[in-house]
């Protein structure tokens, strides 16, 4: 008889919830000596109904298990199967939560998604799915329990089989965290270690070595790339001419080639731009190639010059196009040898000093997440940690570990020469032609806030019509209760029974030093006694502070949308009586805060003593200096809240599920000053760019807005039309039945809305994007259209309701009769190609909701100085954003497609008009939803589109 090692299981369900849901199939496999030996496999009878996805997803139907036995029923048998063995499964514990009732016996539960996020560090998704595909299993019968049981066992023999190949000091690293983090996974891998551990000599293995494994320098800083340096090369007409004219480069390396006057235009103006020390803004249609039209002058001018460009874009998808096509593909198309690089935020790159420090702590919290890193780290070159595709609470665990301003010791840390990951950014990004970046991390340095970038002159902003929001963020601030907590913990950890804060770290260091001045030593350790109870005091004052202020606003907090859980702090709050309380509570804390900063003074004081009476260097003062800057940033920021300082900033509270006490934000009103000042006036050429900056053919509401009209000299600005025949291949309807938004009651709009799209989806067959300004509304409608349109043949997928994002546009882009419901990020960065997408729903005009903070208190600014804030802003910014949406129909030269607008105010307002001047070209047609939708049936028709 074969020794059984593992049984691997698997459960189909009617839903997720194990105390409302009930199990209708089991499926387990037995793995003895490393192969699959016994398999049990039934369906069970739920006593319940099977909800209809699950039948579609799983293919169970009512029908197949009405006699079927219950799972009382087969439980027994399955023991028998089980034989109290290890049972492996993908996501576990799910399984186990519907079982475990009615086990008898005891098992180790293993799971497979942990075990390969340690040991596959650098997939890009852990579904049974994903993984199979990506190692080239088969994956046949998914979703059925025992054809994912299968998979499941042979995924895990591959997973012990890469257990076998981890190196040593790495398997010890992780045998040590597993100690203390109780799991199957860490069962196998201490069974692993003690099985190899007698041949290994331990002595050698610290826990430094781990970080000194990857392969982190590989001679890539010897010397810089930027080799050549002719400050006076201006890039000449006939160089664009040679790249982009019919005939040219570009024309020799793409197949696809179609010369494209547009990009070439682009190319021209961006040369001009860096040849005379200007500013550029372009609008580029959809189709113009415009990252090849600024790469290429870019390089030319990076390589040849000598001279820095930084090219920011707002998105990672746009970053990672640009890294992984664009770039080398100019490359190729120049022939020219350069180097360019991504650099990101701190925030993204793995501090050393502190994985050290969690290390040597081990014993405390999430050493489950620490194995996650483990092997990563012992491979990785760049330590960021977007290579580790973080699920959403792994990235707060992340956070313990990532590199901050805030945190960093700089050249007093042991790894800032060496093995730091952000000091090898910083370096790659001082030695490479071209840099990409993100908005944030480009006005975060601006600002001085952050300084990884080096100093360059010429600078490109892709998405540029993100700039302004991206600045409100970063220029502004965002306080919660539990950061002030973890601040005043970083000065000394209240109630804990081991050293965590610094003044802690620096009593316990300075203890055994005989040599050391008494006073200093007394000194240092009083400040730690002085300590405790004011950090006690800052926690109580800061959950009195955060709680008076929940009281008095909440009230003012409406549930629905995304949005209206805010509440702006008002001038006419500021006046109450009842403020008079937020007011002490605030002053309570910053004098608590005021107090601590004078403890850390003092001992900034005494470790300066140490450092030059006695020759040391103690690496705590830098944390001091570092708390001593965040406290009084902070105390600064609450008295903008709390005192009001209306003229530059917008201070709201932010109401969100998750967190018991609300957030406080303070932002500019507006940022065009600090644009100008960190960006305009301190850059030789700024290039602007993106497909939605215009209005009406101006570009005055976006110059405004980041300050560019404040720069002495003329800026340029240049209006591209997309080379894609909208004219010829674009149908925009407008449907007139339907009641005006902004006066009817919103139930009302969303029943003629969720009639309105049964009609038009059925129309196009699916094939559509359905953009909405809420996702209030974008639920309610869905719950009215998904039963009426499954009779269609019509399959709806709903962000955030049916999945994410990706998951939503993945399963639309292959299933051929479906339809997304999107809100907010869906109005752009869709990208799909071809008939999948042929028709675009635009349910309401994008104007942002006028009680939004930012958004009131600019249109306050406005009445103020007796301005239209309507049409100086709302107007505008309702424009570019519908731009936007439009924008997703026409992705290449033979789409086509129609897009239907269910908001009449598009025809009946007068400022409708500016929406339609800022569209190319279409035919436009206004009509009833039911003539519509014959309209649409027909022009697909005549399109050549499948029905
Ligand atoms: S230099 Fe700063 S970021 Fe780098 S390891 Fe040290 S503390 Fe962390």
């Amino acid at each position: 008889m074969v020794k059984v090692d593992y049984v691997v299981l698997d459960l189909e369900t009617t839903g997720l919830n194990p105390q409302t849901d009930q199990i209708i199939e089991i499926g387990a496999v037995k793995i003895g000596h490393g192969v699959l030996c016994e398999e049990f496999s039934t369906l069970i009878n739920p006593r319940s109904a099977i909800p209809q996805e699950i039948t579609e997803l799983t293919g169970i139907s009512p029908e197949m298990v009405e006699h079927k036995p219950v799972i009382t029923e087969v439980i027994g048998d399955l023991e028998e199967f089980l034989h109290n063995g290890v049972l492996v499964g993908h996501n576990i514990f799910f399984d186990r939560g519907f079982l475990q009732p009615y086990l008898r016996g005891n098992y180790v539960w293993l799971d497979t998604v942990e075990l390969a996020k340690i040991l596959l560090p650098y997939e890009t998704g852990y579904s049974l799915g994903d993984l199979a595909r990506s190692l080239g299993m088969d994956h046949i019968y998914a979703h059925r329990a025992l054809g994912d049981a299968r998979t499941t066992a042979f995924l895990f023999l591959h997973l012990l089989e890469e257990l076998k190949k981890v190196d040593f000091p790495v398997l010890t690293t992780l045998y040590r965290l597993a100690q203390n983090h109780q799991s199957g996974v860490s069962a196998l891998i201490t069974q692993e270690f003690s099985a190899r551990a007698r041949f290994f000599p331990q002595d050698k293995i610290g826990s430094r070595q781990l970080v000194l494994m990857g392969d982190t320098n590989k001679g890539l800083f010897s010397s810089s790339f930027i080799k050549e340096k002719n400050e006076n090369y201006r890039i000449s007409q006939p160089e664009i001419d040679r790249l982009f004219q019919p005939g040219g480069h570009l024309s020799a390396i793409l197949d696809a080639f179609q010369y494209r006057r547009q990009q070439e235009e682009m190319a021209q103006a961006v040369s001009d731009s860096f040849n005379k020390d200007q500013h550029l803004v372009v609008e580029a249609g959809t189709g113009t190639g415009k990252s090849l039209a600024y790469l290429l002058p870019a390089l030319l001018w990076s390589v040849k010059s000598g001279k820095k460009v930084v090219v920011s874009t707002h998105t990672i998808n746009l970053q990672e196009q640009l890294i992984n096509k664009d770039i080398p593909l100019a490359g190729e198309i120049l022939g020219l040898d350069f180097h360019a690089a991504v650099i990101k935020g701190r925030s993204h790159y793995l501090c050393l000093r502190k994985w050290e420090h969690w290390l040597e702590e081990a014993g405390g919290e999430g050493q489950g997440f620490m194995m996650r890193l483990v092997l990563w780290l012992s491979q990785t070159e760049t330590g960021d940690g977007s290579e580790l595709s973080l699920a959403r609470k792994e990235l707060l665990d992340w956070q313990r570990f990532a590199a901050g301003r805030d945190t960093c010791f700089g050249a007093k840390c042991k790894f800032y020469r060496g093995n730091c990951f952000v000091s090898r950014a910083k370096k790659l990004a001082e030695l490479s032609h071209v840099v990409i970046v993100n908005h944030s991390l480009l006005l975060a340095n601006a600002a001085a806030n952050d300084n990884i970038l080096p100093d360059f002159k010429y600078l490109i902003i892709d998405e540029a019509h993100h700039l302004e929001k991206v600045a409100e963020d970063q220029f502004g601030a965002e306080i919660g209760f539990f950061d002030l907590i973890a601040i005043f913990n970083r000065v000394k950890k209240s109630g804990a029974n081991y050293p965590a804060g610094v003044l802690d770290h620096l009593a316990h260091k300075a203890a055994p030093w005989d040599f050391l001045d008494e006073d200093i030593k007394q000194g240092l350790v009083n400040s730690m006694h002085e300590a405790a109870p004011v950090v006690g005091e800052c926690i109580k004052y800061a959950g009195e502070f955060f709680a008076v202020l929940d009281a008095f606003l909440s009230h003012d907090s409406s549930s629905g949308g995304l949005h209206s859980r805010t509440v702006r702090i008002l001038p006419s709050h500021r006046c109450t009586e009842k403020w008079e309380g937020i007011l002490a509570a605030g002053d309570n804390l910053m004098v608590k805060m005021k107090e601590l900063m004078k403890i850390l003074l003092a001992s900034g004081e005494k470790i300066s003593l140490a450092e030059s009476g006695f020759g040391l260097e103690i690496v705590e003062s830098h944390e001091i200096n570092l708390l001593l800057s965040t406290l009084h940033q902070l105390i600064r920021d609450l008295k903008v809240v709390i005192e009001g300082d209306e003229d530059y900033f917008v201070s709201w509270v932010e109401y969100s599920g998750e967190n018991s006490y609300p957030l406080l934000h303070t932002a500019p009103v507006e940022v065009r000053e600090q644009l100008h000042q960190y960006l305009f006036s301190a850059k030789s050429s700024v290039v602007l760019t993106s497909a939605t900056l215009a209005v009406g053919g101006d570009f005055g509401f976006f110059s405004e807005s980041i300050g560019m009209d404040l720069s002495p000299a003329p800026v340029r600005v240049m209006q591209l039309e997309s080379p894609f025949a909208f004219e010829e291949n674009v149908l925009l309807s407008i449907a007139s039945d339907l009641p005006d938004p902004s006066v009817a009651p919103e139930f009302l709009f969303s029943d003629g809305v969720a009639h309105a799209l049964i009609k038009l989806i059925a129309a196009s067959k699916g094939r559509t994007l359905v953009l909405f300004t809420s996702h209030h509304q974008l639920k309610q409608v869905f719950e009215k259209i998904k039963g009426p349109l499954r009779q269609e043949g019509i399959t709806v997928y709903a962000h955030g309701l049916t999945g994410s994002r990706t998951k939503v546009l993945e399963s639309f882009k292959t299933r051929e009769n479906s339809v997304i419901l999107g809100a907010n990020s869906f109005w752009e960065g869709i990208d799909v190609v071809g008939e999948a997408l042929t028709s675009v729903i635009i349910v309401k005009l994008p104007f942002w909701p006028p009680t939004l903070p930012t958004v009131s208190a600019r249109l306050d600014r406005y009445r103020a100085l007796h301005i239209n804030g309507f049409r100086r802003y709302s107007l505008p910014q309702a424009i570019i954003r519908f731009k936007q949406g439009f924008g997703r129909l026409i992705r290449s030269h033979s789409d086509f497609g129609v897009i239907s607008v269910l908001d009449r105010r598009l025809y009946e307002k007068k400022y409708g008009e500016t929406f339609l001047k800022s569209l190319p070209k279409v035919k436009i047609t206004v009509d009833n939803t039911d003539e519509l939708a014959k309209i649409i049936k027909e022009w697909m028709h005549t399109k050549g589109l499948r029905q």
